[in-house]
């Protein structure tokens, strides 16, 4: 196998030629600044332009805007999140996870007008969601998923061995559950297309970090390298990177996950999935593998989750693409070693209690993030809702932000390094018969 990988998101390099936006220079004055080009940060910025269009409106990327979590993500756009990361043994749980399933729903549907609006071309597949296990320990978690999404309203079957054989094409899953609402998307070509029609109102730039967010009475003083913003309203849309901007440090924390993308499936290979139709499967087990066959016929896999504050090098990417070939084998035991055609990792933000941050930080200073692995549903609504919240504008989706519980406080470092490390290791061992 190979010895160092490059850090290459298949789905960035598929996406076309994206357009560059100028990176921002000298003294400025906005009206707004959102801080993050992802799902967030685009969302934020199109509802400002829809409620203040004459304002002055900066959409800032420390990197290139939709390329972050927003374009290496595994594409779920998830409808009905795995019921086991909310505690829904109480009927409080219950009710959280009804106001953010309906979040999640709303989401979908933000996103879809977009994609029809705007015609954007991100092989996007309105699938469902399917959740399966192939271990029969999992049995439970997936019945209990089926029995919960009924209760809820969501319309949910079992799928047994037989059906997941016919409509995957291999024999790995043997119960699963299909959940209506969900989608399945080419993130980063979704991601470009709707930064690419952005409302005119809105000044895009990239590869401009914020280094610092001075806020006071008038709004925030936002010091860039080459540049600084004196802004009346912020958003902040950085996700797994508050932290790094001195926010929420005791309340989030980065994730980084990994993934490989396929090279196209041979006619052969095609003849032994017997040509199945495109789909996705979520796992039961928080480390349990994600898997794709996309809509351009490649196969996609993230099966780890690690704690690694200062990042992924290539020589642990290259284990980690092992790791992916390992998982692929499991399930595709005819697929060769080189078939893996892209390797990458990118960072989800998480909270103690898998809880999101919607937050009014001052009078003048909002945030959103930490939507687990589901922020493209997540953050495609609740960056319209930040907004909405700074800008007092009431409705019901707004009242079901605001309801859920907010992030638990974390333990300070070493502390915490040792405990998120432990808990690792533990969803590791219980999810290993599914990665
Ligand atoms: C491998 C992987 C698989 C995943 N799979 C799924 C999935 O299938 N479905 C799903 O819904 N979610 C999934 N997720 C999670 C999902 O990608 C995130 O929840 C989502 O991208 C959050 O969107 P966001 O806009 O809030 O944050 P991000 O996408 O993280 O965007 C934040 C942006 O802020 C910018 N930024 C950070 N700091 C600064 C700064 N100081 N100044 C300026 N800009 C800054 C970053 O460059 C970045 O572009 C996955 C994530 C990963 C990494």
């Amino acid at each position: 196998m190979n010895k160092s990988v490059t850090d290459q998101c298949g789905w960035i390099a598929l996406a076309g030629d994206y357009p560059s936006y100028p990176t921002l220079n000298g003294k400025q004055v906005a009206d707004w600044v959102i801080i993050g080009g992802g799902f967030t940060g685009l969302a934020a910025a199109r509802r400002i332009a829809e409620l203040a269009p004459n304002a002055r409106i900066l959409l800032i990327d420390g990197k290139r805007i939709g390329q972050g979590a927003t374009g290496r993500n595994s594409g779920f756009v998830v409808a009905n999140e795995s019921p086991g990361h909310a505690a829904l043994s109480a009927a409080d749980g219950r009710a959280n996870y009804a106001a953010v399933n309906a979040l999640d729903h709303a989401g979908v549907k933000e996103l879809k007008r977009l994609i029809q609006q705007y015609k954007i071309e991100c092989q996007w597949e309105d699938t469902g969601s399917i959740h399966a296990a192939s271990d029969p320990k999992n049995f439970d978690k997936i019945r209990h998923h089926a029995q919960l999404f009924s209760d809820l309203g969501i319309d949910a079957t079992l799928l047994d061995e037989t059906v997941l054989k016919k409509r995957l094409g291999i024999e790995h899953y043997k119960l699963g559950v299909i959940s209506t609402g969900g989608a399945l998307v080419q993130p980063a070509a979704l991601a470009k297309g709707l930064a690419n029609n952005m409302p005119d109102a809105v000044e895009t730039f990239e590869n401009s970090r914020v280094l610092d967010i001075a806020q006071d009475s008038s709004g925030a003083l936002l010091t860039l390298e080459n540049a600084t913003v004196r802004a009346s309203k912020v958003i902040v849309a950085v996700n797994a990177f508050m932290p790094r901007l001195g926010l929420c440090r005791d309340r989030v924390f980065p994730l980084a996950l990994t993934a490989s993308l396929t090279r196209p499936l041979t006619d052969t290979e095609e003849d032994a999935i017997s040509n199945a139709p495109s789909w996705g499967i979520l796992s039961p087990q928080p480390l349990g593998a994600t898997m794709r066959l996309t809509k351009d016929r490649r196969i996609l896999i993230r099966n780890t989750a690690e704690y690694q504050p200062s990042g992924i090098n290539s020589a642990m990417l290259a284990k980690r693409r092992n790791i992916h070939y390992a998982g692929l084998q499991r399930r595709f035991p005819w697929l060769g070693e080189g078939a893996i055609e892209y390797t990458w990792s990118g960072n989800i933000c998480i909270s103690k209690n898998s809880k999101p941050v919607f937050a009014k930080l001052s009078d003048n200073v909002f945030a959103t993030g930490c939507y687990n692995a589901s922020g493209v549903s997540k953050g495609s609504i609740m960056g319209r809702l930040i907004v909405d919240h700074a800008f007092k504008e009431p409705s019901d989706l707004l009242d079901m932000a605001m309801s859920i519980p907010k992030p638990d406080r974390i333990p300070p470092r070493p502390i915490f390094d040792i405990g998120v490390k432990a808990r690792l290791a533990f969803d590791r061992v219980k999810g290993k018969s599914e990665a």
